[in-house]
């Protein structure tokens, strides 16, 4: 626990993407120009009014920005006049299209997916409090939000029953270590066998293997740990850019639900966001957190979606609210000391 306290704490720009409303005068003036051209109305004219908006916060235009057919107006089929000023929309991808990272061979260590996309991936650790997994888990059904539980091994043998019940909700499961030690002051035999362990005692009470990524206690990584990782047949080992703090500021910071709402918003794109299911108040924080990323156009992904790595998604993907571009393969961020 103690390493965890001291648990990276990465408080990156916030990105507030405001949705720029074209101009009402602009728009009316260009649905005249058509309609007197006799061309059909683009479905989609707030896009192609707003070519360089990434992000859109609702998929349809505000009313005034829609132009409806006057009576007067009497649209036809006939080709559109090329409007030099409005460059043509990108298509945005249906929710199929959801674009995904991907993962080099051998075993990794990421903290962040592509920075390309606004997704956030939220992962849950040690669930110490099966109340507050329980709590948590109709907070992310509730919401649709899809996330990544990492629970402690000889933890979760405890509620057996209830870890059933994550996974028959769809959520998937990865390696937080069985005993959940400082894995910096293990041998690799003993890093191998606390993976391993993790992996079968999971995969017993769910009854199929979990997701093939490991995340240390704390955070806790070297050149052993990959390798040990790698042995154990991980894919990736993976900790955070992002995290809500619930575990560190003693008492008086982790009962703080401001605290915890205000550094939990402190993802960008492609933040994986570090909780805990210890406590009632990180799930007392979870809604404003969801809210607050909702509001901005991101999606909340599972790390499988996030890397690129079948496994469970319990909620597809929402309707696409961003222009993607090319290159969402991670970013690769090589395990150098010093380590956390
Ligand atoms: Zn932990």
């Amino acid at each position: 626990m103690i390493a965890e306290l001291i648990g990276e704490m990465f408080c990156g720009e916030r990105r507030v993407i405001m949705k720029r409303k074209p101009s009402l005068v602009f728009l009316v003036v260009l649905a005249l120009l058509v309609g007197a051209c006799g061309a059909p109305v683009p479905p989609t004219s707030s896009l192609a009014a707003t070519p360089t908006i990434a992000i859109t916060t609702a998929p349809t235009a505000s009313p005034s920005a829609t132009p409806t057919p006057g009576p007067t107006e009497t649209p036809t089929p006939t080709v559109a006049p090329s409007l030099t000023p409005v460059p043509t929309a990108t298509p945005v991808p249906s929710p199929s299209a959801y674009p995904t990272g991907s993962l080099p061979a051998g075993t990794s260590y990421v903290r962040y997916g592509s920075r390309a996309y606004p997704v956030i991936a939220i992962t849950v650790d040690d669930c110490y409090s099966s109340a507050a997994v329980a709590a948590d888990l109709a907070v992310f059904q509730k919401y649709h939000v899809n996330a990544t539980w990492f629970p402690i091994g000889y933890v979760a043998a405890l509620y057996p029953d209830l870890w059933r019940a994550v996974d028959a909700a769809g959520f998937p499961i990865a390696n937080h270590t069985f005993d959940h030690q400082n894995l910096t002051l293990k041998t690799y035999d003993q890093i191998v066998k606390d993976f391993k362990d993790d992996n079968n005692t999971l995969s017993s009470i769910i009854g199929h293997p979990i997701m093939p990524f490991a995340r240390p206690y704390g955070g806790s990584l070297n050149d052993t740990v990959i390798r040990a990782a790698a042995a154990a047949g991980e894919k990736a080992v993976i900790n955070w850019d992002t995290t809500d703090g619930d575990t560190s500021g003693g008492v008086a910071g982790y009962t703080d639900v401001n605290r915890l709402i205000s550094l939990g918003e402190g993802g960008k794109n492609g933040s994986i966001i570090l909780m805990h299911a210890n406590h009632e108040y990180t799930t007392k924080a979870l809604p404003a957190i969801i809210n607050y990323y909702r509001a901005r156009g991101f999606q909340f992904v599972t790390l499988g979606q996030m890397f690129g790595v079948p496994g469970p998604v319990p909620y597809g993907p929402e309707p696409a609210t961003w222009i993607p571009t090319p290159s969402p393969s991670p970013t690769l961020a090589p395990p150098t000391p010093p380590y956390y």
